[in-house]
């Protein structure tokens, strides 16, 4: 017979450990594996209704709350370009498509998008960012920059500056070397930013200074990690002085 011992004290007061017969400890992992493995196939196929922000194959919804699905659901978009694409279409921001290849000579870009504003947060100017990219920073504007404004000035952001996304080239301009996420317009630099009441925030002049702008800014930046692949400030090194690089590159590094 099995012993499922798993009463913690008996009269005496004494604790005893639970012990599990060895037949079932031989079932119980599989069998935890097959019923996830059921589960999973029965949301994959549809035959278990679940909400959408809790199905991992449903499109991401970056009007909705985050959760430990949206960063795995971020990184799908980068292998599958229509599900991105329909990210896209729920992201509220003006942007319009361009075709692959119509823009890049030596670094064609595929899987691009030329963005104008951030539904209520303008940019300094229009720029053109990969899908992914895109997307991540709707997240980033809504989930992070948004309520970091509010709860240390109490002001909506009304306006992104930056200093480009797209350029072809290596990293650090080298001659030599891997090309930057930036060659494929895969990663955006961040100058500053504008208030609702006009207070402007500038990383190059407040990044340092002792006051809510930097911690604004410092809180920004870590808030930053849950949205983009890589995220780099002036503390990383001296070319970093006067922006923030966010991209969306395979590989993960956060401040
Ligand atoms: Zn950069």
């Amino acid at each position: 017979m099995d012993r499922h011992r798993l009463t913690c004290g008996d009269r005496n007061g004494t604790k005893q450990r639970a012990e599990l017969s060895p037949v079932t400890m031989r079932w119980f992992f599989p069998g935890v594996f097959i019923l996830g493995a059921v589960l999973a196939i029965g949301v994959w196929r549809g035959l278990m209704p679940v909400p959408p922000e809790w199905n991992p194959w449903a499109p991401l919804d970056l009007r909705g709350e985050e959760n430990f699905l949206t960063w795995f659901k971020l990184k799908r978009l980068a292998r599958d370009p229509p599900l991105c694409a329909a990210a896209l279409s729920t992201a509220g921001m003006r942007y319009s498509p361009v075709p692959n290849g119509a823009i890049g000579g030596k670094c064609p870009l595929e899987n691009v998008v030329r963005i104008d504003d951030l539904g209520p947060v303008h940019l300094s100017g229009s720029f053109l960012s990969t899908c992914p990219l895109a997307a991540a920073l709707v997240l980033f504007t809504r989930h992070t920059l948004e309520p970091e404004a509010r709860a240390h000035f109490g002001q909506e952001v009304v306006e992104l500056d930056h200093l480009g996304s797209y350029a072809c080239r290596n990293v650090y301009n080298r001659p030599q070397g891997r090309l930057s996420q930036h060659a494929g317009a895969n990663a955006l630099d961040v100058s500053g930013f504008r208030l609702g009441n006009g207070t402007r925030i500038v990383i190059s002049r407040d990044w340092e200074v002792d006051d809510e702008r930097s911690k604004f800014l410092h809180d920004v930046a870590r808030g930053a990690c849950r949205s983009f692949s890589v995220v780099l400030t002036p503390d990383y090194n001296a070319a970093h002085h006067n922006h923030f690089h966010l991209d969306m590159s395979p590989f993960w590094y956060c401040p």
